[in-house]
């Protein structure tokens, strides 16, 4: 149901083969710069095990995959100083998954985006 691509650009990077900006690792996370950045922070996280999307993650992640990467994806929140709860102007988390979403790397991740205003979430159709 769900076919892991491990010549995708994260599976890449996860096996050090090409260069990324590491904001923070974890057992089970990377979080590092999105290489095309569309605000002042855009940060990726991604779990370090093969999974395509948020719903494959859901469904076959650990509970210890799952609570770190919540965790990391908090952490990065308080971190870049986006959270409004430590003071930011406040953020977005984005998952895309499949094509009507434009995923264009399959393996699970989320944007961390903040530092302007950032919009509403969608523009009208
Ligand atoms: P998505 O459409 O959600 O799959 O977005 C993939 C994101 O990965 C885009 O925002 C790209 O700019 C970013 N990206 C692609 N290659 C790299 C890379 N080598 N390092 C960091 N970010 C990347």
């Amino acid at each position: 149901m769900y076919a892991y691509d491990n010549q995708n650009v994260f599976a890449k990077i996860l096996r050090g083969e090409i260069p990324n900006k590491t904001v923070l690792e974890t057992e089970h996370c990377l979080a590092f710069e999105d290489i095309a950045p569309q605000a002042p922070v855009h940060v990726l996280v991604i779990p370090r095990g093969a999974y395509v999307n948020a719903d494959h993650f859901a469904a076959e992640a650990s509970d210890a995959e799952l609570a770190d990467f919540a965790r990391t994806v908090g952490r990065i929140a308080r971190d870049t100083g986006a959270a409004p709860g430590s003071g930011g102007s406040g953020y977005r988390v984005i998952s895309n998954a499949g094509p009507a979403a434009v995923q264009e790397v399959p393996h699970y991740h989320v944007h961390i985006l903040g530092g302007r205003p950032l919009g509403r979430i969608l523009q009208p159709a």
